[in-house]
């Protein structure tokens, strides 16, 4: 969308939410697009871009609510989501490979081996992969044979093919 929109509606073309704040009382509120425009006509407002805000209330209903719009295009939103996607599948596995490389000496077990591993779950589509690292990690006594090598590298496989974007360094 180039320049401001004119109307709530031309938001549609991009499919839109809108953010409503209130810079008095720092409240925020994000609102799908038939509902605000809904919430404005109700209050008896005009759907113009510039004019609409004076149409919506206040998130916390304020004494004094000076009420802005901002328009989120689900582009913007979608590419957020997906970085922070990758940032959490990176760090869970950046833990788990440390972990791997420890796991020939002792057992690896730990709190954050275990957040990590639940973490990359919606990721992984297989489970039973996730039961087997934390099946290597806790055995015991440990062996060479015992470690968290091989699960590890067939998790980081794992989510290659499920299309995460997974860092060098991480790589099996
Ligand atoms: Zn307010």
């Amino acid at each position: 969308m180039v320049g401001p929109p004119k109307t709530l509606h031309d938001l549609y073309r991009v499919e839109a939410q809108v953010r409503v704040t209130c810079r008095s009382c720092k409240a925020t509120e994000l609102w799908e697009l038939d509902a605000l425009i809904a919430e404005v006509r109700n209050n008896g407002g005009n759907t113009d871009w510039k004019a609409a805000h004076w149409s919506v209330k206040c998130p916390h209903r304020c004494a004094s609510p000076r009420v802005t719009l901002l328009a989120l295009p689900f582009g913007k939103q979608r590419t957020r989501r997906e970085a922070h996607r990758r940032t959490l599948i990176n760090l869970a596995l950046q833990i788990l490979r440390a972990a791997a490389q420890r796991s020939s000496y002792e057992p690896i077990g730990t709190l954050e081996v275990r957040l990590a591993l639940h973490v990359l779950r919606p990721f992984v589509g297989d489970q039973s992969l996730l039961v087997e690292f934390w099946k290597a990690a806790t055995i015991e006594p440990r062996h060479p044979w015992t470690s968290c090598h091989r699960p590890y590298r067939l998790i980081a496989q794992r989510l290659i093919e499920e299309g995460a974007s997974v860092d060098d360094a991480n790589k099996p």
